[in-house]
């Protein structure tokens, strides 16, 4: 079924609540990519930065819940970098976690066996963990 914009989803409690949790005005961005551009993740996520932004604009919850751009984000700051408009895309990356960890869906499942933890450098092992709690 397409996808239909109301403003019932627009403004849901959970739209309303990532732009609190991340203290950003998801408005703010138009969508000029540097963000998507400079990622060093990006090869390897199924959608770009703005692409989420661009879902909270929308209400978009489902492509939220579901894509794995939010979980696969490394947190580094360069889209911050880069944004003309000072959007701090890790604060929403982070926020549209938490939201989804809140509605108890894993999205990422963290093996690190102890060979490979001595192997690890530990902001690797203490960003993953933070990923995985609330
Ligand atoms: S760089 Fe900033 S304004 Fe441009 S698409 Fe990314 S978040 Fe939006
Ligand atoms: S903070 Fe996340 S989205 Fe931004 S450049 Fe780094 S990996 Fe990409």
């Amino acid at each position: 079924m397409p996808f239909e914009i109301s403003k019932e989803l627009v403004r849901s409690d959970f739209i309303k609540k990532i732009e609190e949790l991340s203290g950003e005005e998801i408005s703010a961005c138009y969508h000029c990519g540097k963000c998507a551009a400079g990622c060093p993740s990006v090869d390897t996520m199924d959608l770009l930065p703005n692409q989420i932004i661009r879902a909270i604009q929308l209400g978009d919850i489902e492509v939220l819940k579901t894509s794995n751009t939010p979980w696969i984000c490394a947190s580094c700051y360069m889209c911050y970098v880069r944004c003309p408009r000072g959007i701090d895309l890790c604060s929403i990356m982070e926020a549209v976690r938490q939201m989804t960890l809140r509605e108890n869906l894993d999205h990422i499942d963290i093996r690190v066996y102890t060979d490979e933890l001595a192997t690890l450098p530990p902001i690797a092992v203490v960003s993953a963990q933070r990923k995985l709690s609330s």
